[in-house]
């Protein structure tokens, strides 16, 4: 291998641009360390960075004398395969993000750091001058000396972390042998070992349905995205689980995304104990040293299944064979803030880059997946019912305007959920909103507590005694009277502490636990609470979004939802579509094993035609409708999206940035793109930011793609984005 002449290297900085470097002074730096996905460390600007050769080339725009060269390497080989390499490219280019930073959302921390891939392991071993010193005449002189010359004699050689407990201060005579010549310092780099597989526990025996799916995935070989639909319990993980009993006895590794680290150690249970495979898992709540095991060993194809969540779809891994995506609808697969992603999107770019199959796995498949089943795209496998002896549950609304409600609970709900803790049931309450009140008012002049830095109200957390904003994390202590008129607050409107509240007055022999993010902050809150979930210790829990997902409670036979009426009246296009899926999912809670589940929806408005869509043909017959309603109006899956936002401190500055962006965009648009604003954002002043977007529609996706890449480096060097925060966000999934 020679030399190349110029790296190309992403550096962890906003902009798009790729920067070239000599390759570092040294002759000693073999040209495997200079490959493409090699990291090394460069001068930037004034300061040291690491850095990720992305490419190779002859010369560069840059004058030679300006050229700089890379200061040292770090790895000796490539962390990122050519494969892993295209992902991080497409990913730039399709998101329009700088692509420095989509390596950094690719490389746990330590490496981005600039850490070792692998961890050094330092070692004295001994030599053969060493070995012919008879310790026991040293003990007399040097005793010390003595007893680590027999450690090491005794073992030939030994790890510095051994000695370390084994012998301590060893480290202040280790001088005086190296000195001698009597040892060596030996450093090696820590080699992930396979797991030994265990026999894994035999599943049960498949329905038709499973059966019928599974062999339609194993009908191809290489790529094809096949949508695994199926209802809640229906057995979906037990046809991922014989598919990925299949990669692995072909010698290859599973890739699995979830949405969520809740979602996870279920999860990771199941799939250890059917499996016989202990699953490497990534996620952002696990230590640094944790991930970079979970991270080499992916890599190193030691783990045969690699369970995580959305930056896990870059994971490198040395012998892919089947890529899932679990709960494929869920948004929280989108990452919505910096590198604006999809996990989902770019795992089944991934899985036809690497020829592998793609399993999207739902109850409730986002219309985008539907749509490309009708195309043809997709192959749609449905497992239309329960696995095993479970009915499905047992949906109705009850009307609040007929029954008198308390706290937001009607007495309908009440009388329920006695019937169930006295039939031996749990009982889960749902409500996706946190904290006691949503509002806190004055019984006087009705005056709202608002944040001070956005336009949005206080939230009440009585037992902080502090009124919170849920939008920029501004606190305060709850207002006393009011300043205007001296009335008194009072909150007004339901939360999950509220609902604990009151719960707890009318069930006090009953074990009661919230599950939100406040109650579940401190570490291994979370775990314990949902094993007192499944054990069925705690009788009534009361969630948010964060428990309607994924989670396997046996004993849970009625869900209750408090309020479904906010999402009926959604501003957003997909109002609909989220309120089927978050309704079918807590649904989905209940009655999973022999007990049949009840599902108890309030609403103001029964009236309302979702709910005789929802009633009438489930979350499919809402899906149908919306569908039919976006190809009508020409909104996603029918056409693109881009959304440009940009924030700054003074209004005008974020709208005239959005302004140079549309007179950017006008002579590059041959009509093929709409171009909706700029406007303020819905909620326009947020942490003291005024905010404003602009909104490009297309139905054709290559001509947005095509007006994009030159717009964002136009952008990144124009005058009016240096006094705003911007951001395009393509295939966006909130407009807002
Ligand atoms: P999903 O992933 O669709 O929610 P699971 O695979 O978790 O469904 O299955 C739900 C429950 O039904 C689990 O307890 C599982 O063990 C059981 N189950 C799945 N398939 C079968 C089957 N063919 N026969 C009996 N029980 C099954
Ligand atoms: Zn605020």
């Amino acid at each position: 291998m020679t030399r190349p002449a110029i790296l190309r290297v992403a550096v962890n900085a906003p902009l798009s641009r790729l920067f070239d470097y000599l390759p570092p002074d040294g002759s000693n730096i073999k040209a495997a360390a200079l490959l493409p996905g090699c990291r090394i460390t460069v001068p930037f600007g004034h300061q040291k960075h690491t850095a990720l050769i992305v490419a190779h080339a002859d010369h560069s725009e840059v004058p030679r004398d300006r050229l700089r060269p890379a200061l040292s390497s770090i790895d000796e080989a490539p962390v990122f395969s050519e494969s892993d390499l295209w992902l991080i490219r497409f990913a730039s280019n399709y998101y329009q993000h700088p692509v420095g930073e989509v390596v950094a959302a690719a490389l746990p921390a330590p490496l981005r750091q600039g850490k070792p891939l692998h961890r050094l392991i330092s070692k004295l071993r001994i030599t053969d001058d060493g070995s012919a010193v008879s310790t026991e005449q040293l003990s007399k002189r040097a005793p010390k000396q003595a007893g680590l010359l027999a450690a090491v004699q005794g073992a030939s050689s030994i790890q510095f972390d051994e000695l370390d407990t084994s012998l301590p201060g060893w480290r202040n005579v280790r001088k005086a042998l190296l000195d001698k010549g009597w040892v060596t310092v030996e450093e090696t780099s820590e080699a992930p070992s396979p797991n030994e597989p265990l026999p894994g526990e035999a599943g049960p025996a498949l329905n038709a349905d499973q059966l019928a799916a599974i062999a339609a995935i194993r009908e191809h070989r290489g790529f094809q995205v096949s949508l695994l639909d199926g209802v809640t319990g229906s057995g979906k993980t037990e046809v991922y689980l014989t598919l990925m009993q299949d990669v692995i006895a072909a010698g290859k590794q599973v890739l699995i995304l979830v949405p969520e680290i809740g979602l996870t150690p279920q999860l990771v249970s199941r799939l250890a104990s059917r499996l016989g495979e202990e699953p490497a898992v990534l996620h952002s709540a696990l230590t640094d040293s944790r991930k970079m095991a979970a991270w080499r060993a992916s890599r190193s194809g030691a783990a045969k299944v690699i369970l995580g969540t959305r930056s896990a779809v870059f994971v490198p891994m040395k012998n892919p064979g089947l890529i899932i995506v679990d709960e494929e609808h869920d948004n929280s697969l989108k990452q919505q803030e910096g590198f604006r992603y999809s996990a989902r999107d770019l795992a089944v770019a991934r899985g036809k880059h690497l020829d592998v199959p793609v399993i999207l796995g739902t109850a409730t498949p986002s219309l985008e997946t539907l749509q490309r089943c009708k195309d043809g795209a997709y192959q749609h496998l449905r497992l239309p019912t329960r696995a095993g002896a479970a009915a499905p549950p047992l949906l109705r609304l009850v009307d609040l305007n007929l029954h008198p409600s308390a706290d937001g609970i009607s007495d309908t709900a009440l009388s329920a959920i006695r019937k169930n803790l006295q039939a031996g049931g749990q009982t889960l309450v749902f409500l996706n909103r946190r904290g006691f009140a949503p509002t806190l008012i004055c019984g006087g002049c009705g005056r709202i507590a608002e944040c001070a830095r956005c336009d949005a109200r206080m939230t009440v957390h009585a037992s902080s005694n502090e009124l919170r904003c849920h939008h920029c994390g501004a606190s305060r202590r709850i207002d006393d009277d009011c300043k205007e008129c001296g009335g008194h607050f009072r909150p007004l409107g339901q939360g999950t502490e509220r609902l604990e509240e009151a719960l707890k007055g009318h069930f006090c022999d009953h074990t009661i636990a919230r599950i939100d993010s406040d109650s579940v902050r401190l570490k291994g809150t979370m775990s314990k609470a949902l094993s007192m979930a499944t054990t069925g210790e705690t009788r009534i829990l009361i969630g948010t979004q964060m428990l309607s997902k994924g989670h396997h409670f046996p004993d849970l036979t009625l869900v209750v939802v408090i309020n479904a009426d906010q999402g009926l009246f959604s501003t957003d296009f997909r109002g609909s579509e989220k309120l089927a899926q978050s309704l079918v999912q807590v649904a989905g809670r209940a009655g999973r094993e022999k007990r049949q589940g009840e599902v108890l929806i309030q609403t103001a408005y029964p009236a309302h035609p979702f709910w005789s869509e929802l009633f009438g043909g489930g979350y499919e017959r809402v899906a149908q409708s919306a569908l039919v309603e976006r190809s009508n109006t020409a909104w996603p899956p029918f056409s693109r999206l881009a959304l440009i936002r940009a924030s700054a401190h003074k209004r005008q500055d974020a709208r005239a940035f959005l302004e140079t962006a549309m007179r950017l965009i006008a002579p590059e648009n041959t009509g093929d793109i709409r171009v909706l604003g700029p406007v303020s954002a819905p909620m326009e002043r947020k942490a003291g930011r005024y905010r404003a977007q602009l909104l490009l529609q297309s139905i054709d996706r290559q001509a947005l793609q095509r007006l994009l890449q030159p717009l964002r480096l136009q952008l990144e060097n124009d005058r009016s984005a240096r006094k705003v925060r911007w951001s395009i966000d393509v295939d966006p999934i909130e407009l807002f």
